[in-house]
């Protein structure tokens, strides 16, 4: 059989005045009204942790159920117990059940979704959009017809008298999902993938984005997925993943988070070795620590206006988020500062489902801290401020878009993930482009994504060909956030990650263990 011809989820304006505006309007209202609501674990386990709202003290968005030892236990039995009935589903079944769920995504869900990331992880509206309706329908639509083509793929010859086929099993056991805060998308395609190729899934959501991930596993259901296939388990973190990766059958691992804590989990998988039936896979897509390169031939406006962009959308809470600016210092001084200045200084930032907010809080307490405690490093180390570094906390946590221009460019917020809105800047001398190529490779261990700016072609390949390791994703008078799946596989190399490119058919290999079946006549 052959899925139906797929495209990118159309994304929607919501202007003044468009019936989706008030679409989304009545649905924010009707949450807001509403909240807090319950989430349940796979039951209801009755330990209680509550899903604050980042941008309201005083009000909170979920009470959920946290997962305890038992049924974090009764969650991986569940899973091992539905195991065979997924796997031996017929692929259009399985197929189906994920394009149904992108039309639930893309239709029924979608404000509903949005509501819920907007609220809950602090997201503007069109933020949440590209997020939580496009690109989570994408990551559904296209999964499957990735999983088409990898299904295809055959030895590509057979001896006189033989056939040889190849077979793509489900990993024996289940895969643990580990997912971030930070995208609505990435809650749902970290269990997504590998279920589709038939494996079963214990998933742990990040406790900042419960909600949101709680209505992406609901529709999961409601299109077909088979229950005890995906298990929601949402839990104190620590503890959750150690249980599932102290467990025999635990077969992978597909994580989005911090390098630090993904370090950790590989060498603890690596200390139960002896436990797990087999090698367990793992794929992780870990931060970064972006860069734009401004040379000189570029086009002054659009770099401004991508800088700006990439490095303050979503408070700059991107894996992807540009955080190091290196700027000729002509083009700097000749209206690149004026202009980057200017346009910072109009962002607004507030309440995110206030439409009229550019910028909306950071995900909760420890990231305020910790990012404000960058920017004073950032001081005590010689930086010089050039707009915010101010934040304030007595309603949410709000953090003025903030730049800094330093004369190291091994300083600390050159070198460390910050992830918040704080861009760090460095002016180079014109003359001085191979040194800067050397600084934006050798700066920081992360290499995820970075962009390039210039007219001329020559400086784009020379650039691209210097850099070749510093950046899974590239880009061409572009910011560096913005993937969209089937079009920029994405994922980066070094401390960024596996580099296994979610969004394309890479990704999927890793979910699957081959069988080939060798027949003579
Ligand atoms: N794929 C997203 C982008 O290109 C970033 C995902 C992430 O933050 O992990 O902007």
């Amino acid at each position: 059989f052959k899925a139906p011809a797929i495209d990118n989820e159309p994304m929607r304006g919501y202007g003044i005045g468009s019936p989706e505006r008030a679409g989304l309007q009545a649905a924010l209202l009707e949450m807001e009204q509403q909240l807090p609501f319950e989430v349940p674990c796979i039951i209801r386990t009755g330990k209680l942790a509550k899903q604050p709202l980042p941008h309201d003290h005083a009000n909170h968005l979920c009470t959920y159920h946290e997962a305890d030892e038992a049924t974090v236990a009764a969650a991986i039995e569940g899973a091992l117990a539905a195991k065979a009935g997924w796997e031996s589903m017929p692929w259009n079944d399985r197929a189906a059940i994920f394009l149904k769920a992108a039309d639930l995504v893309s239709g029924k869900y979608r404000y509903k979704l949005l509501a819920a990331t907007i609220l809950g992880q602090g997201k503007n509206v069109w933020q949440a959009e590209i997020d939580a309706a496009a690109e989570l329908a994408d990551f559904f639509r296209f999964g499957v017809k990735f999983v088409e083509e990898l299904y295809s793929q055959q030895p590509s010859k057979n001896a006189a008298g033989t056939w040889n086929r190849s077979e793509y099993r489900a990993l024996e056991g289940f895969v643990l999902a580990v997912s971030p805060f930070n995208f609505t998308a990435i809650g749902g395609n970290l269990p997504g993938t590998p279920a589709l190729v038939g494996n079963v899934v214990v998933w742990k959501p990040s406790p900042a984005a419960t909600y949101s991930n709680y209505l992406v596993h609901k529709i999961l259901v409601e299109a077909g997925v088979p229950a005890g296939v995906i298990q929601f388990v949402p839990g104190p973190p620590a503890e959750v993943v150690a249980q599932a990766i102290a467990h025999r059958e635990f077969a992978a691992l597909h994580f989005t988070g911090s390098t630090f804590i993904f370090k950790k989990l590989w060498k603890d998988i690596a200390s139960n070795l002896d436990v797990y039936r087999g090698y367990p896979r793992i794929v992780g897509e870990t931060g970064g620590k972006n860069f734009h390169l401004v040379h000189k031939s570029a086009e002054v406006r659009n770099a401004v206006i991508q800088t700006v962009r990439g490095a303050f959308e979503y408070q700059g809470q991107k894996c992807s988020a540009l955080s190091r600016l290196y700027v000729s210092k002509s083009l700097w001084e000749n209206g690149f500062k004026h202009q980057l200045l200017e346009e910072v200084a109009k962002i607004k930032v507030g309440p995110p489902q206030d439409w009229s907010n550019f910028m909306g809080p950071v995900i909760g307490r420890p990231a305020y801290d910790k990012i404000l405690d960058y920017v004073k490093k950032a001081k005590d180390a010689g930086g010089e401020v050039l707009i915010g570094g101010t934040g304030d906390d007595s309603k949410g946590y709000f953090i003025q878009p903030t730049v800094i221009e330093t004369k190291d460019p091994k300083s600390i917020t050159m070198v460390e993930e910050i992830f918040g809105p704080v861009l760090t800047v460095y002016v180079y001398n014109d003359e001085d482009l191979d040194q800067t190529l050397e600084l934006i490779d050798t700066t920081t261990d992360y290499a995820l994504t970075g962009s390039i700016f210039s007219a001329d072609r020559n400086i784009l390949i020379k650039a691209t060909n210097r850099l070749r390791n510093a950046a899974g994703n590239v880009y061409y008078n572009e910011k560096c956030t913005g993937a969209v799946v089937g079009q920029q596989p994405f994922g980066g190399a070094r401390g960024s990650g596996t580099n296994d490119k979610a969004g394309s058919i890479s990704i999927f290999y890793r979910f699957v263990s081959a069988r080939s079946i060798k027949e003579s006549f």
